[in-house]
């Protein structure tokens, strides 16, 4: 018996990083899985770990900064599962630069995708959530939309406004039984971050109090509290995942 068995769970950026471990997690407490990511190809290892536990999966491919994609592919969950109980919007990019020389296609594209896709996500799985009078919204944001970064104003932007939308989102649907919240990842192992230079990894890894680097899990376990009972009363909430980084 897991804590989320008869739950259908809709996972966006499930192909690698931390949408496959929060996947993993929701299915190994009793989940069901819609998986989400460009392209369906990208999903078959985060399909394969789930079908080993015995849960039933979908893969849908879509671009969640593109509207008509978005709607097709809730679509074809609601046909396959007829339902979403939790939606984490989880796809997300980065595209550095430092403000003076940010291209306006740079910040389009992080806004598009971290921001714009949140909201065309949260909107199309708000509609189905609003019909069962039932939901469970998890917004994958990141500390840098609370402190901002130098190099990164169109990401520090992009998760601001994550947050934002969170609050406002809480804040419509709580009395339809709909909760919103966010969570902070502070410097998570992936291969977002595997690209940056060892100079500014060892810098990030003095500033942590905890001495470490936060991996996939740790952010899957924060997303499962959410998504569980466990976190019942809480709503519009942005629960920082960061091993000290930011207080
Ligand atoms: P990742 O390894 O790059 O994974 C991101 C996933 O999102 C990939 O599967 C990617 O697919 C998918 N994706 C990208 N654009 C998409 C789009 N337009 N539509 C649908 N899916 C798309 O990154 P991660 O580190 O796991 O990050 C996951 C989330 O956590 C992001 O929102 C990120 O901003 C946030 N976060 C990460 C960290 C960190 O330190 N890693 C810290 C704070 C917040 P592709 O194969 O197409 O790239």
């Amino acid at each position: 018996m897991g804590c989320l068995d008869g739950k259908i769970a809709l996972v966006t950026g499930a192909g690698r990083g931390i949408g496959r471990a929060v996947a993993e997690k929701l299915a190994s407490e009793g989940a069901d899985l819609a998986l989400c990511d460009v392209k369906v190809e990208w999903l078959a290892e985060t399909e394969a770990a789930v079908k080993g536990m015995g849960r039933k999966v979908i893969s849908v491919a879509a671009d969640v900064s593109k509207a008509a994609e978005v709607d097709a592919a809730v679509d074809a969950v609601q046909a396959a599962c007829g339902r979403i109980d939790i939606l984490v919007n989880n796809a997300g990019i980065t595209r550095d630069g430092y403000l003076a020389r940010m291209s306006e296609e740079d910040w389009d594209a992080v806004l598009d995708i971290n921001l714009k896709g949140t909201f065309l996500m949260t909107k199309a799985v708000a509609k189905l959530m609003m019909k069962q009078k039932s939901g469970n919204i998890i917004n994958i944001a990141s500390i840098i939309g609370l402190i901002g970064n130098a190099g990164q104003c169109n990401y520090a932007a992009s998760k601001a406004g994550a947050i934002a939308l969170t609050k406002s989102t809480a804040k419509e649907l709580a009395s339809r039984n709909i909760r919103a919240n966010a969570i902070a990842p502070g410097f998570i192992e992936t291969k977002m971050t595997d690209a940056l230079p060892e100079e500014i990894r060892k810098k990030m890894l003095d500033a942590i109090p905890m001495r470490r680097f936060g991996l996939p899990a740790d952010i899957a376990h924060a997303v499962l509290f959410l998504a569980s009972d466990a976190s019942a009363y809480l709503t519009g909430q942005v629960l920082s995942v960061n091993g000290g980084m930011v207080m």
